[in-house]
């Protein structure tokens, strides 16, 4: 296995910057999910690692060899792509094994069926092995691609959104695979998907990229609960976080919050930030840290809101509603009554707010969500300056 380290690499493409001075280092045998919106460098820099585009700027080191301005074929790595890009008059097995002495491997014969027989049979296709790609379905030629890539035993596997053309079900299902898969064989991976599921729950880390910068990059739980910027806290979380603007001030040694006519306070542990006069700060919470103050008589409702629709998720209600000036989203339960125009009023968990700065966007302060869960306690909340 191979650990991947770019350093300041930037790809142009005329005068688009595709990506922008990205630095990232990728243990040996990590899985590292690149994640980000259409358009944003993912695939760019998955083919830069692979050697498909050559970086404008910076270096890519695999291990300790600086592969810059080697071939793809020199660099040791296997790219699995969204279209499977199978040759439809090649059988499995021949789409599996083509190119693969060009490929400096030097399996061949006997050992090569072996080798292909056990790769199949690893993926689940060794009963389609002599079917061609119009035969198999979307699910089967994906792991015809895979087990392609597996025979090439690389030191790097890059996977550019191989699951987006199969169904919900089938992209559950290979995504367990795919976890199976490198628990077995440990082979360093990048894996770029805009889909944010798939970056939570496969990822050792996650890298959120933005206009071909990374946002942030760290375990998924982490970048859950500390966004570290207004990108990242939107992008990252389905519902999406409510990001909305308040007026901050402190004073007796309060921190608080004016959206409106409402107040909310902030805990003390992490010390908020506290401005000499009140200043404007973007407020985050996530629908799932507000609730109808019914559900909890007696805690403290902050927050007064006017319904304005709903949708159902099925487990959850996913209500719509305005503060006045303010536009917000909060989960309850399905079957409750609630229509537009209904006033309600919420509870805040206080131990779940992030405040930014308007202007740059940047995390000013995240009350601590492990003060809630002791038993999981992280001693050390984020806690950027402001
Ligand atoms: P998606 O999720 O839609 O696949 P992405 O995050 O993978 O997007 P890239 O395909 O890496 O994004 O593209 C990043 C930017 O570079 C885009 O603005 C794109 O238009 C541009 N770009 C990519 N390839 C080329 C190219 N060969 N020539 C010119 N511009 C390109």
């Amino acid at each position: 296995m191979s650990s991947i380290s770019l350093r300041n690499v930037t790809k142009r493409f005329d005068d688009v910057t595709a990506i922008d001075g990205v630095e990232l280092d990728v243990e040996n045998g990590e899985f590292v999910v690149l994640v980000g919106p259409s358009g944003c460098g993912k695939s760019t820099l998955l083919r830069t690692i692979a050697g498909l585009e050559s970086a404008t700027a910076g270096s890519v080191v695999l291990d300790d060899e600086d592969v810059t301005d080697l071939d793809p074929a020199d660099r040791d790595v296997a790219m699995v792509f969204q279209n499977y890009a199978l040759y439809p008059h090649m059988t499995a097995r021949r789409n599996m094994t083509f190119g693969l002495g060009s490929s400096g491997s030097d399996l061949e014969g006997e050992e090569l069926d072996a080798r292909v027989r056990e790769v199949a049979e690893m993926l689940g296709i060794a009963d389609l092995l002599d079917r061609k790609p119009a035969e198999l379905s979307g699910g089967e030629k994906q792991r015809v691609a895979m087990g392609r890539a597996l025979l090439r035993d690389p030191e790097v596997f890059l996977l550019d959104e191989p699951l987006s053309n199969l169904d919900a079900k089938l992209r559950d299902q290979m995504r367990t695979e795919l976890l199976d898969l490198h628990r077995e064989l440990g082979v360093t991976t990048v894996y770029v998907t805009h889909d944010q599921t798939e970056a939570m729950t496969l990822g050792d880390r996650i890298a959120v990229l933005n206009d071909g910068r990374i946002q942030q990059i760290d375990d998924p739980q982490q970048v859950y609960d500390y966004p570290e910027n207004r990108f990242v806290a939107e992008f990252i979380g389905s519902p999406r976080m409510n990001v909305f603007r308040a007026s901050l001030s402190t004073a007796g040694g309060r921190s608080r919050l004016l959206v409106d006519d409402d107040e909310i306070d902030l805990p003390g542990d992490p010390e908020p930030p506290s401005p000499a006069d009140s200043r404007p700060v973007d407020v985050g919470i996530r629908p799932e840290d507000l609730s109808l103050a019914d559900d909890d008589p007696g805690a403290d409702a902050p927050l007064e809101v006017t319904v304005t629709m709903h949708e159902s998720l099925g487990d959850s209600l996913l209500v719509y509603g305005t503060t006045g000036s303010q536009q917000l989203r909060f989960l309850t339960d399905p079957r409750r009554s609630i229509e537009p125009d209904d006033r309600v009023s919420l509870t805040v968990d206080r131990e779940r707010i992030h405040l930014y700065d308007p202007e740059t966007g940047e995390a000013l302060y995240h009350s601590d969500p492990a003060a809630s869960e002791p038993e999981t306690a992280s001693s050390d909340p984020v806690r950027p300056q402001p």
